[in-house]
């Protein structure tokens, strides 16, 4: 088997009295695919928020490629790294939002040089290279010097999953990538995860899509209440799932 890509270990968090992650075990290995699937409110935001560490967790740890996230182990204790260093950790871990969130005010190659000639110190000639390379993969080569507005909500998507290969992260995180576009426009974001899945990206993928969860997961995670319910492949968790609270939730979506 393949080396262990991602792993969460006993991660608990609340925010005040709620408590939204109530013991969550994960691993993913290099070059898989697990997509989260779950209802609203069951803690999937939060769970991909604290493998990269935009949140702190109270309890259990995250590491991504043998690196513990946010803290460092010292003794048999864990402590929590300085903020530069959880920038540069995060640096190797993508993430894409469901609103996109490019740089307004930036180009669409802007949006793709910004962070490698920032964070990773590469010429921006390197930069420029690469990030061309990339929007030729996500089908945008034609829109490099386009601002973010004159595209369509796809599109944008596309050059966001652009924009988070080009600092060549060890995992990408995806938290319901089409949720916001219209129908229409879902297809050619898919699409293009999909493309990444077969090159073998590692990434975790949370979305209410089942049909692209069958056809492109390794791994189904079911989550509810801030726990993993059932977790394994496609063929199992979704057309033939163990539990009663995941019955229930595809029965709703499918
Ligand atoms: P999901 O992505 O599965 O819909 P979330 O992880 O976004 O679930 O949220 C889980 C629960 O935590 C929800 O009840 C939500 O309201 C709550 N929550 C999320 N973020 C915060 C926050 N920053 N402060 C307080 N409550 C939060
Ligand atoms: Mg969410």
């Amino acid at each position: 088997m393949s080396q262990v890509m991602v792993d969460v270990r006993g991660v608990h968090k609340s925010y005040g009295p709620l408590e939204v992650l109530r013991g969550v075990d994960l691993t993913v290995r290099a070059g898989e695919v697990t997509v989260i699937v779950g209802p609203s409110g069951s803690g999937k935001s939060t769970l991909l928020r604290t493998i990269n560490h935009l949140e702190k967790v109270d309890r259990g740890w995250v590491s991504v490629d043998g690196e513990l996230i946010g803290y460092r182990r010292h003794g048999g204790k864990l402590h929590e790294l300085k903020e530069k260093d959880v920038l540069k950790q995060r640096t190797h871990i993508g993430f894409v939002f469901q609103d996109f969130n490019l740089f307004p005010h930036l180009t669409v190659l802007e949006n793709l040089v910004e962070a490698p000639v920032s964070a990773l110190r590469r010429s921006r000639e390197e930069a420029e290279r690469t990030a061309r390379r990339l929007l030729d993969r996500v089908g945008l080569a034609g829109q490099a010097d386009s601002y973010p507005r004159r595209l369509s909500g796809g599109q944008q998507q596309r050059v966001a999953i652009a924009r988070a290969l080009a600092l060549e992260p060890k995992v990408l995180l995806f938290d319901e990538p089409t949720s916001a576009l219209d129908p229409e426009l879902v297809g050619e974001v898919l699409d293009v995860v999909g493309d990444l899945a077969r090159t073998g990206t590692t990434m975790i993928v949370v979305t209410h899509e089942i049909g692209f969860a069958r056809e492109v997961a390794d791994t189904v995670v079911f989550m509810d209440g801030g726990v993993v319910v059932e977790q394994g492949p496609p063929g199992t968790v979704l057309d033939n799932p163990r539990h009663e609270r995941t019955r229930a939730f595809l029965s709703k979506v499918l």
